[in-house]
């Protein structure tokens, strides 16, 4: 696997996943639930879908209009926890958080391709639209374990 660490990769990785998001589709299935995220400080304006099968994450999607960040963060975060359990999947959300916030104590394994974003904490405005979806699916999340 190339070093995640090499801002070029980096930057490719980023605008691959802006060009050609994954999972990004309308839903229109009673059986998803989903949540509405905007920010007021940018375009970034989306509908997060979940599909749960029990305790897994069955299919995770998005709608919606939104910057190169925050379209390419939710596109990775799709591709990373489909198929896992409810709680890998807040364990991969919790690990972004930290990394995001610029914790050290992050699992850099788990989050592959997301790790892309490690240098967001220099860039203080970019910091909601690098996690604007990833909350969304956290509060879906965890409303499902009640
Ligand atoms: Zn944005």
């Amino acid at each position: 696997m190339p070093s995640l660490d090499d801002p070029s990769m980096m930057r490719a990785i980023i605008m691959d996943h802006y060009q050609y998001p994954r999972n990004k589709k309308e839903i229109n299935d009673e059986s998803y639930d989903s949540v509405h995220m905007d920010s007021e400080s940018c375009v970034d304006d989306f509908q997060i879908y979940l599909k749960m099968d029990g305790d897994i994450v069955k299919d995770v999607a998005f709608s919606g209009v939104g910057c190169t960040i925050s379209t390419s963060s939710i596109s990775i975060m799709t591709e990373l926890v489909i198929g896992k359990t409810k709680a890998e999947a807040l364990n991969i959300i919790d690990n972004y958080f930290k990394m995001i916030n610029h914790e050290e104590d992050y699992d850099k394994e788990i989050l592959e391709e997301a790790n892309v974003f490690q240098n967001t904490y220099k860039q203080a405005n970019r910091i909601k639209c690098a996690t604007i979806g990833w909350i969304g699916l956290k509060e879906m999340l965890e409303k499902e374990e009640k």
